[in-house]
């Protein structure tokens, strides 16, 4: 499909060339992403050190500079066989335009927009004239963007999953659950705008489609709005594009519910958060629910206009932190009922220690026991789920030898070597010995056996004893987990040097 609408290259060289680096484009980025970016993309020329695309706008060329550059360099050294210095400039708004647009519907199609009475020039027609290409109609793009705005509405366009029901609870992300659940029995009421934020991966996206599901369930006539930041991006950008800006505004600003998800993206684009501005304005005023999130708190989102962080700041602000071990434990097990196993203490504690800060790789855990547990055709027990999350270790954890962790323990509690893998059970060598062991945990890539062996053939289980106590106290104990994450950051500082 790409191939029949590249079309003939009219550059000064590289004739050949453009379309394959295009092509290799297409693979690199989302269909939609290319159609929005790189439909002006001219080639300007190629030298041996560099080579020199062309677009018509200031706005799509940083957009593509800042979002794109790793692609296209990528995509270039892929089409000449070796890498360039890609250079972008900018050219005057030029036929060009329809020589390189590489987008559906094809060439024929595209047609000059029948405005009817001229249209007022309103107080965003700068937006339009930054985006330099102007109004573009393709016949039958208005239809389409309403075709894809009303799909948005449809509960089909939610990851079915995210519902309240197999989200785990934990202090780790309670206050942010209690919100999304009041919200859900009282859209516009209950916190708004909730703005909840944490770091990737702790289950923002789940909870908000889970206020979507729930809304649109008990009212089935709720326009319930869920999009990244990047689609109403995207969306805004197109809707400019198409000259459809009037239906994009009347669309997002008559919801119910909005809810706009890692809204960090704002950052750096002035006229989408002067047009997000304007919906939430348009929202809170027709007192309709908002939900944002983000994976930071709203005063530390760069260059988004105070205005809009202190909107973001009216209602709740609720924070999703890293689950601690009981939480991440219970998730896991939840993951692995989910498809059919449970799992026992010992495996899904195993799995909850190996994995710590992030509820998405935590899946993965469990997905790779279970996938190694049914290709062998074995029970899912803790020296399986150690084979198989043999690696999982951060590149981080995996840097530090047993021996740097063996000698900071010695000197930092002065005792023995000997003493330390020995078999006295004085609480002067067995604290020093569960740490040592604990930090072998979570520093090394080593299995629970590898490590009761480095103790004179301890057991498994044992170690796993011990590392379980270490980080139930440093739960509990705020002074020990200091001393605790102190002994570890001079174990990288050591590795480092
Ligand atoms: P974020 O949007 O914060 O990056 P996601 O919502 O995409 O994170 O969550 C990542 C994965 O972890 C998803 O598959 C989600 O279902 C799962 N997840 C996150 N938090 C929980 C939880 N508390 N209980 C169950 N699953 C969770
Ligand atoms: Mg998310």
């Amino acid at each position: 499909m790409v191939e029949s609408s590249v079309p003939e290259q009219t550059t000064r060289s590289g004739s050949a060339t453009f379309p394959t680096i295009l092509r290799e484009l297409v693979h690199r980025i989302r269909r939609e992403q290319f159609e929005t970016w790189f439909r002006s993309l001219s080639l300007v020329q190629v030298s041996t050190q560099d080579i020199e695309f062309s677009v018509t706008s200031t706005f799509v060329r940083d957009w593509v500079q800042k979002n794109y550059t790793t692609q296209l360099q990528e995509a270039v050294a892929a089409a000449l066989g070796e890498r360039r210095k890609v250079i972008l400039s900018l050219r005057e708004e030029d036929n060009a335009d329809a020589r390189t647009l590489v987008s559906l519907p094809p060439l024929e199609a595209e047609v000059s927009r029948d405005h009817g009475a001229p249209r007022e020039p309103g107080p965003r027609e700068p937006v339009a004239a930054a985006m330099a290409a102007g109004p573009r109609l393709a016949q039958g793009e208005s239809s389409a963007l309403e075709q894809s705005l009303r799909r948005r509405l449809q509960p089909s366009q939610l990851n079915p999953n995210y519902t309240f029901d197999k989200f785990v609870v934990g202090p780790c992300n309670r206050l942010a659950h209690a919100a999304a659940i009041a919200i859900s029995e009282n859209p516009g009421f209950a916190y708004n705008p909730l703005f909840l934020h944490g770091n990737v991966g702790l289950g923002k996206t789940h909870l908000m489609q889970a206020i979507c599901h729930t809304v649109m369930r008990r009212d089935p006539n709720a326009r319930v709005l869920y999009m990244s930041c990047e689609d109403f991006t995207n969306t805004f950008i197109q809707a400019i594009q198409s000259g459809n800006l009037d239906q994009f505004r009347e669309f997002h600003r008559s919801v119910d519910v909005l809810v706009i998800d890692d809204v960090q993206f704002l950052a750096n684009k002035e006229k989408t958060q002067d047009e997000f501005f304007h919906t939430f304005n348009a929202l809170y005023d027709a007192q309709k629910q908002i939900v944002i999130s983000s994976d930071r708190p709203p005063v530390e989102i760069p260059t988004v206009e105070e205005r809009l962080v202190s909107r973001f700041k009216w209602g709740l602000v609720a924070q999703i932190e890293a689950p601690c071990f009981e939480t991440r434990a219970a998730i896991v097990r939840r993951k692995a009922k989910g498809r059919g196993v449970e799992f026992g203490d010992e495996v899904a504690s195993l799995i909850a220690e190996r994995v710590t800060n992030n509820i998405r790789e935590l899946e993965g855990a469990v997905i790779k026991v279970l996938g190694l547990a049914t290709i062998t055709d074995r029970p899912v027990t803790a020296e399986l789920a150690e084979e198989a999350l043999r690696g999982v270790a951060l590149p981080r954890q995996a840097q530090v030898a047993a021996e740097d962790v063996m000698n900071l323990i010695t000197s930092e509690f002065a005792i023995s070597g000997r003493d330390l893998t020995g078999k006295s059970r004085t609480q002067a060598v067995s604290s020093p010995r569960q740490i040592a062991m604990f930090l072998l945990r979570d520093h090394t890539d080593m299995s629970l056996e590898d490590i009761g062996r480095l103790f004179g053939n301890r057991d498994h289980t044992t170690v796993l004893y011990a590392v379980n106590k270490i980080r139930e106290r440093s739960q509990k104990d705020r002074m020990f987990k200091e001393m605790l994450d102190g002994l570890g950051g001079r174990l990288l500082a050591r590795t480092r040097r």
